[in-house]
């Protein structure tokens, strides 16, 4: 069980993703004791799925391991990892939180020397990279995974594969005696950062996600392109491996759009833009198309617009995509509907198809939820009259990292007044 002495002056951060940590690194540097959770087995969330960053195109683990060097000499931080609120009792200035961590099966003694994972023959779905590969039920969540150390899947605990990985390792890492433990914390202000996650594309039933191999989502494109990724970095089809030299990425795909999303996540346009550069500097001879209602790419966003609509293999049209067909044989994928501006119709095939999917706001699914404010779409709002509680980041609106950080930034100086006013 974790000993962690905390008070009312400590604050409590819910998700480690780029917003949670830099709530919890701008207030513990600040001088206060932070306890950080995060459900996943690493920090960083969804931004270290990403493959490269908009608009300066660079890989996002550059600024996660800055992050993550400022946490590593911070004595006032905290965290938790396959951690999760279970419960919140009390009200601002003064919290009693129950946090229950899941096990890991792996301690700190882990060199990540990976001879547990050579053992194991038993291979799940990857849940980094969406599913579209297998990793090894004893497996390091990323290569660049923070804290740096594997997780055994509970499948193999308690059968000979498990055996097998405990006896693999020369470093006593492995337990298999670990279980679901709990713990509380007094905290007398709390900022929850719990992210996001993407619509599901299943949903939108006309474009065939799910049903045909070849349409995938953007985060699924991220993964793509990344050499760490499900296909070490090969921009190529579900179906066959082939090349995917021709892409439609579909923008609001279910966003703005009363029956799924009815707001905009405005990143969806920068994601797909940059999307089509991964593809055309992998394929000199590749061509982009990006289906678009309306472009939203502000401020020094629009730069990055007017650059990539520089490249003549990236078009631009302004269109409603109403249906997709697969040819069975080719895995082909038929768009059709209609260009917006010329009134034509749509007829046209691809190898790929990318849709973008908006960002759903993760919520606080407890029994007995604290008192917060939701706006209509399920977003944290910040309510004067309910102090105490702090969205940070995309629960409080879909947005990009920077805006994210600036947001984080601001609730741990909301948290900060709340507990120096007590
Ligand atoms: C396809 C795509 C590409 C993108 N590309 C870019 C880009 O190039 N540049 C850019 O600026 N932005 C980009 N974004 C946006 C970027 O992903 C977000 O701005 C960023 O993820 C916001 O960080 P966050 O910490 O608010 O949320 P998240 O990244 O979702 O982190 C939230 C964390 O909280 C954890 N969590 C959730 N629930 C709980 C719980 N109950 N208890 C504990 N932990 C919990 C999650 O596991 C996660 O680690 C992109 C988005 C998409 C969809």
């Amino acid at each position: 069980m974790a000993d962690v002495q905390t008070t009312n002056q400590s604050i409590l951060v819910v998700g480690g993703g780029m917003s949670g940590i830099t709530a919890a690194l701008e207030a513990s540097e600040a001088g206060y004791d932070v306890v950080l959770v995060e459900k996943n087995p690493y920090l960083g969330g969804r931004v270290a799925q990403i493959y490269h960053y908009f608009p300066k195109l660079c890989p996002p683990n550059c600024g996660l391991e800055i992050n993550f060097k400022r946490m590593r000499v911070n004595p006032r931080l905290r965290f938790f990892t396959m951690s999760e609120v279970s419960g919140i009792k009390g009200s601002a200035g003064d919290y009693d939180v129950t946090i229950k961590t899941m096990p890991r099966y792996v301690n700190e003694n882990c060199t990540c020397c990976g001879k547990c994972a050579e053992v194991v023959e038993t291979e799940i779905d990857n849940p980094f990279n969406y599913g579209m590969d297998k990793i090894k039920a004893a497996y390091l969540p990323h290569p660049f995974a923070f804290p740096m150390r594997y997780v055994l899947d509970p499948s193999i605990v308690g059968t000979e594969e498990g055996k097998k990985a405990l006896e693999a390792c020369e470093y006593g890492a492995i337990d298999l005696e670990m279980t679901e433990t709990s713990f509380d914390l007094k905290v007398g202000a709390i900022v929850w950062a719990a992210g996001w996650q993407p619509y599901d594309a299943s949903k939108v039933e006309y474009y065939g996600f799910g049903e045909y191999p070849n349409v995938i989502t953007n985060v699924m494109m991220e993964r793509l392109a990344d050499p760490n990724g499900p296909t070490g970095g090969k921009i190529v089809r579900p179906s066959d491996g082939k090349e995917a030299k021709k892409v439609a990425f579909i923008q609001c795909a279910g966003s703005r759009d009363e029956n799924h999303l009815p707001y905009c996540s405005g990143i969806c346009c920068l994601a797909s833009m940059k999307q089509a550069t991964y593809l055309r500097e992998q394929y000199p001879d590749g061509e982009a198309t990006i289906f678009f209602i309306d472009i939203r790419a502000l401020d020094r966003l629009e730069d990055f617009y007017i650059k990539v609509q520089e490249d003549e293999k990236i078009q631009f049209v302004k269109s409603k995509i109403a249906f997709i067909s697969e040819d069975e044989e080719s895995g082909d994928l038929l768009l059709e509907g209609e260009n917006t501006r010329t009134g034509k119709q749509i007829r046209e095939t691809f190898d790929m198809v990318v849709l973008a999917t908006g960002m759903v706001p993760n919520g606080i699914a407890l029994e007995e939820p604290p008192d917060v404010s939701f706006d209509d779409y399920g977003f944290l709002t910040l309510d004067p009259e309910k102090p105490g509680i702090f969205g940070a980041g995309c629960v409080r609106r879909p947005t990009d990292v920077a805006s994210s950080v600036q947001d984080a930034t601001a609730s741990a100086l909301k948290a900060i007044q709340t507990i120096a006013r007590r």
